[in-house]
């Protein structure tokens, strides 16, 4: 991190905000932090900062004060760790989660854990940057992908996330959960795809891994409403954001907020980010959105009569002129 980026956290761990938000604004609420991949030294001084200051709870004990509707079982500060992807590092945390009994909620991606497939967004593509895959359908990122070498099903020498045998070992103290299949951007999946990455994610965890699947952490922090629909079909209970904010018993539990901290942030960082001090800066400076909600690509044309009817003279255009259905779904 850079120095003018670590003395702008220490500014404003120190300018009192963090505090006012944590004491004020997070007492009644329950916080969720995200992180990823931390180093075991990293983590254990994060959730050490973090334990001080507030107190840690299962998600599965906030999600039981939502069922019961009874707040008076959470503590004040409460705060949910949680870490997504399942990366095989995670797995060096647990003598530090096992010691402290910290409750953490792993996030895990059913097609990838316990293989040497690799995360999509970890490949290097030679020419387009995550953040343009990220935009293109699901459909087209992987036909890219796939030209450049990496496909989902690819194995490569390395594993990249966790083992069964490591996802055994850790899950009398850790809680996993669902991270879809194979990490696409939800919303830029099509209607069949989204379903099967959302219900795959949860029969392969439970039948295969024998975990109890009740939560999906949207990967990217992406979703819309069709997702949610889905999310409620395949039987989760919940669905995890990065939207901004804090959540209590009455919050919509497919649209839980959550914090997100860089791994290799300083303490500085780890407080102004976990009171929400950071993200509603950057969202009142115009660098960051409050909320992730975005509409689905379809190809349901029964879902947007409206839009099809708009584009249905274009669409006979291009077929008369014969240009790829790629273009076409470039310019959908
Ligand atoms: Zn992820």
């Amino acid at each position: 991190m850079s120095t003018v980026r670590n003395l702008i956290f220490k500014a404003l761990r120190y300018s009192g905000l963090p505090f006012l938000f944590r004491e004020i604004g997070q007492r009644r609420k329950v916080s969720i932090v995200m992180f990823h991949d931390l180093e075991p030294a990293v983590a254990e001084r994060s959730f050490g900062y973090l334990a001080k200051r507030y107190n840690l709870i299962s998600l599965d004990t906030y999600l039981d004060a939502c069922r019961r509707g009874d707040a008076s079982q959470l503590p004040p500060k409460a705060l949910i760790i949680t870490l997504d992807d399942g990366h095989i590092r995670n797995y060096e945390l647990l003598p530090l989660i096992r010691k402290q009994l910290i409750p953490v909620t792993i996030f895990l991606c059913s097609g990838i854990i316990d293989t040497n497939r690799h995360y999509w967004f970890k490949f290097r593509h030679p020419n387009l940057l995550k953040p343009a895959l990220k935009q293109m359908t699901n459909r087209q990122k992987l036909e890219l992908l796939a030209k450049a070498g990496f496909t989902p099903e690819t194995e490569f020498p390395e594993p990249q996330a966790l083992r069964r045998e490591q996802i055994r070992e850790m899950q009398p103290y850790v809680n996993f959960q669902g991270h879809t299949h194979f990490h696409p951007c939800l919303p830029k999946c099509y209607d069949e795809e989204a379903r099967v990455e959302i219900v795959q994610s949860k029969q392969v965890l439970e039948q295969e891994f024998k975990l109890r699947i009740n939560a999906l952490a949207y990967p990217n922090g992406d979703y819309s409403e069709r997702d949610i629909e889905l999310l409620k079909e395949a039987g989760y209970a919940c669905g995890i954001t990065v939207d901004y904010g804090f959540n209590t018993i009455h919050s919509d539990l497919y649209r839980l907020k959550r914090l997100s901290i860089d791994d290799p942030d300083s303490l500085d960082a780890v407080s102004v980010k976990a009171s929400g001090v950071w993200t509603l800066l950057l969202s009142w400076l115009g660098k960051r959105e409050q909320y992730r909600q975005v509409e689905a690509v379809s190809d349901a044309p029964r879902k947007a009569p409206a839009k099809v009817l708009r584009q249905l003279p274009t669409l006979i255009l291009f077929h008369a002129l014969d240009i790829p259905e790629t273009v076409l779904a470039i310019l959908a």
